[in-house]
C-alpha cells in the first residue's frame, strides 16, 4: 500500500468513527469538523492530506509552519497554531497563522492585538482552559476565563473570539477524561447565559486521537487529530 492509499485509509477509517460517535449522542453527523495536526510530519504529509480536501492544518510551534509554508505555498491552506505560543513569537503567529487555538493570558492577547494592529488585520482565536489538573497542561483556569473574554473583548479587537479550546487530562480513566471535556462545555454554556458582548462561543476545539469519541459525546465542534491521519510521530 502506498502512502497515499495508508492515509485516505486512516482518514476514511477515522471519519466513520466520527459519525459514529455523533450518531450515538444523536448529532449530526456533519457538527464536527476534523482538524488534522500536521506537527512533525513534513510538508509531502501535507500535501497528501490537502489532496484528500484537507484545508486548515494544526501546528504547535510557529519556526514548523515557516517552514513548511514554503514548499506548500503552491496549496490554497491555512495554519492554525494549536501549541503554547510564547509572547515574543506573537508576531510570527500573527503573520502566519490563519487562527490561534492557544490563546490562554493577556500579555499574550495585547502582543496579538499590537501585531494584528500594525498590519491591519484580525485573527480568530479560541481560548485554551485548563481543565485537567496535570501541571504540564496549559490554559486558563476556568473561573478566570469571564474575566479574561471581557477585557480581550473590550481591549482587543483584533482577536475574534469563536470558542473554547482544552486539552483533557492524559489518562486511561475515560471518567477523568470524560470530565475535562464536560468541564469545557458546561464553561460555555454558563458564559453563554450570561451573553457576553462581541464573543461569540460557537466552536469547542477537544479532542485527540486518543480520545476524540469521548470529546464528541460531551459537544466537541472539532476534533484535532495528528497520528490518526498522519500516522505515528516520531517525536512529539
Ligand atoms: C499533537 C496535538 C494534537 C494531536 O495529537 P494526536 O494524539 O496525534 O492526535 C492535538 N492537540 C494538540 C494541542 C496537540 O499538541
Amino acid at each position: 500500500m502506498s502512502s497515499d492509499d495508508a492515509m485516505t485509509a486512516r482518514v476514511a477509517q477515522l471519519r466513520q468513527r466520527i459519525e459514529a460517535a455523533c450518531a450515538r449522542s444523536g448529532r449530526a453527523p456533519d457538527s464536527v469538523a476534523l482538524l488534522p495536526v500536521s506537527k512533525t510530519f513534513g510538508p509531502q504529509a501535507v500535501r497528501q492530506a490537502a489532496a484528500l480536501g484537507f484545508r486548515r492544518f494544526g501546528e504547535n510551534k510557529t519556526q514548523e509552519i515557516r517552514q513548511k509554508a514554503g514548499p506548500l505555498a503552491d496549496l490554497d491552506i491555512q495554519w492554525v497554531m494549536i501549541g503554547h505560543l510564547q509572547t515574543n513569537k506573537a508576531k510570527d503567529a500573527a503573520r502566519d497563522a490563519a487562527e490561534v487555538q492557544s490563546l490562554d493570558r493577556l500579555d499574550l492577547a495585547y502582543a496579538l492585538q499590537r501585531r494584528l494592529q500594525a498590519e491591519d488585520r484580525a485573527l480568530d482565536v479560541l481560548v485554551q482552559v485548563k481543565t485537567s489538573p496535570e501541571p504540564s497542561k496549559h490554559g486558563l483556569d476556568i473561573q478566570a476565563v469571564p474575566d479574561f473574554l471581557r477585557i480581550v473583548a473590550s481591549e482587543c479587537p483584533a482577536l475574534r473570539v469563536q470558542g473554547l479550546m482544552t486539552l483533557a487530562m492524559q489518562s486511561n480513566d475515560t471518567a477523568a477524561v470524560r470530565a475535562c471535556f464536560r468541564a469545557l462545555r458546561e464553561l460555555r454554556d454558563r458564559l453563554r447565559a450570561e451573553s457576553m458582548a462581541g464573543v461569540r462561543l460557537d466552536r469547542l476545539s477537544m479532542g485527540m486521537s486518543g480520545d476524540f469519541e469521548v470529546a464528541i459525546e460531551e459537544g466537541a465542534t472539532e476534533v484535532r487529530i495528528g497520528s490518526a491521519v498522519f500516522g505515528a510521530r516520531g517525536y512529539v
